[in-house]
């Protein structure tokens, strides 16, 4: 039986579709046919574009410039309607085939198991990992939900259990194809009978229990959200966010957006064993603190827990998104950042450790040891940095010292550690983060930021950090 009506629609308009994909005239040589082929497709597939016939292009709410609105709002990008370079980036990454918002979603909303106690069964395995691999991921995955609800999984071995697990390729039954390798990665259909609550996994991914190809227990995980009623969270930071990022490999703890989207469903239970889970940082906080920023490439980058916020110049909205999803190889949290331009090398540390990047890429040779710049071997960690471009040196600040570091020899300063009161008093006595811009010094320290004069040697302005945001 079909999951719906709708799916039968989808699949017909597949067969046929027009160009009518919006684009800037001076961006138009940078799209190939191909490309704006793929971008009309992951419209139709994940934003319910519908298809009208060539030559008519009626302005209403299914327009394609209103569907690619629709996206971009979602992800958070400037919203324009129009097929950029970002948003385009941002439909080629691996993601869940279960479409975002629209009418014609997998599912009505709202829909929940009236029981709590389900089962599941897995029907087939992947070949990429063991029977034993792909069992514990699954188990894992559900207990994921279980820990934090009244629900209980019940594995079952024959028959017809409520949430059947398979993998497939391409058209595998459900007329949702599968893709090939990357693009879709695995859907589930909402709690219901029939295919309700079923989970789909693409067998031509390669499937892995680390962070090779794709995370088997990650996208389990996401996917049995949707099989107990979720749909995808515009929170970069939830598990139910549609896009797939590989989140480190040890001690995976459930968002809070996730935890309260599936309590409103089923309430809370009794036994989270880690009822601390991680909130997404909200850049209008009036509390916001910061754990490190640079600019790269004339952006601001702006570090908070797992997060980082992109500030172009010329955009007012902070775009935010996990360090993971940009440089997979980069710790969940770090302490300071800093951009040399002269290098093109943005400096980032955590602990003992630092990495340079060149844009998207990890300079070979990375991470290295802190103590390679001179500090000293019981050093444990830098609190803020900064490169002062006239000078060419680089501050260093760690508790209620800083240290100076010569860019050009490659040697720390002699002199150095100072007191950070003495060279800039007022500051407080440690640093969060620091940047410098136009010839003045900025200074986080918790919800303060300070505005401190290379020139005057003095603060000229006390302003909250999160004013960076124009909050
Ligand atoms: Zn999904
Ligand atoms: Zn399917």
């Amino acid at each position: 039986m079909q999951p719906s009506l709708a799916a039968a629609f989808l699949f017909l308009l597949g067969l046929s579709y027009c160009l009518t994909l919006p684009i800037p005239h001076e961006d138009s040589d940078e799209f190939r046919t191909e490309d704006l082929q793929f971008a009309e497709r992951y419209l139709k597939t994940h934003y319910n574009l519908r298809s009208s016939p060539a030559g008519i292009r009626k302005k209403n709410a299914n327009s394609v410039a209103a569907k690619l609105r629709e996206m971009q709002s979602f992800f958070g990008l400037e919203v324009t309607g129009i097929l950029d370079e970002e948003t385009y980036e941002l439909m080629q990454q691996p993601r869940c085939g279960v479409p975002d918002v629209g009418e014609y979603n997998f599912f009505p909303r709202k829909l929940k198991w009236s029981k709590n106690n389900l089962t599941y069964r897995i029907v087939n395995y992947t070949r990429d990992l063991t029977r034993a691999e792909v069992d514990r991921a699954f188990k894992k995955a559900f207990k994921v939900w279980s820990e934090v609800t009244p629900l209980n999984f019940t594995r079952i071995r024959s028959g017809t259990a409520d949430i059947m697990i398979s993998f497939g390729t391409k058209e595998h039954g459900d007329f949702y194809p599968f893709d090939g390798p990357s693009g879709l990665l695995a859907h589930a259909f909402p709690p219901g009978p029939n295919y309700g609550g079923d989970a789909h996994f693409d067998d031509d991914e390669t499937w892995s229990t680390d962070s090779r190809g794709y995370n088997l227990f990650l996208v389990a995980a996401h996917e049995f959200g949707h099989s107990l009623g979720l749909e995808h969270s515009r929170d970069p930071g939830a598990l139910m966010f549609p896009i797939y990022t590989y989140t480190g490999n040890t001690g995976f703890l459930l968002p809070d957006d996730d935890v309260q989207g599936i309590q409103a469903l089923y309430g809370a239970g009794d036994r989270d064993p880690n009822p601390k889970h991680p909130k997404t940082p909200e850049k209008c906080d009036d509390n916001l603190s910061l754990d490190a920023i640079t600019e790269l490439r004339g952006e601001m980058v702006i570090f908070k827990d797992r997060f980082f916020w992109r500030l172009h110049p010329q955009m007012v909205e902070a775009e935010l998104v996990l360090i993971k999803s940009f440089w997979p190889e980069l710790p969940n949290k770090i302490d300071a950042a800093y951009e040399n331009p002269m290098k093109d090398h943005v400096f980032i540390f955590r602990g003992k450790k630092f990495w340079a990047l060149n844009g998207y890429d990890i300079v070979e040779g990375y991470p290295k040891k802190i103590y390679e710049l001179g500090f000293s071997r019981e050093m444990k960690t830098i609190d803020g940095a900064v490169h002062i471009k006239d000078t060419g040196k680089t501050l260093f600040f760690t508790g209620d010292k800083y240290w100076s570091y010569d860019e050009e020899n490659q040697v720390m300063e002699k002199g150095y550690p100072r007191l950070i009161e003495e060279e800039f008093p007022g500051i407080g006595n440690r640093v969060d983060a620091v940047y410098q811009k136009n010839g003045y010094i900025y200074f986080f320290n918790g919800p303060l930021q300070f505005q401190y004069s290379i020139w005057s040697k003095r603060i000229v302005r006390v302003l909250k950090t999160n004013s960076i945001f124009l909050c």
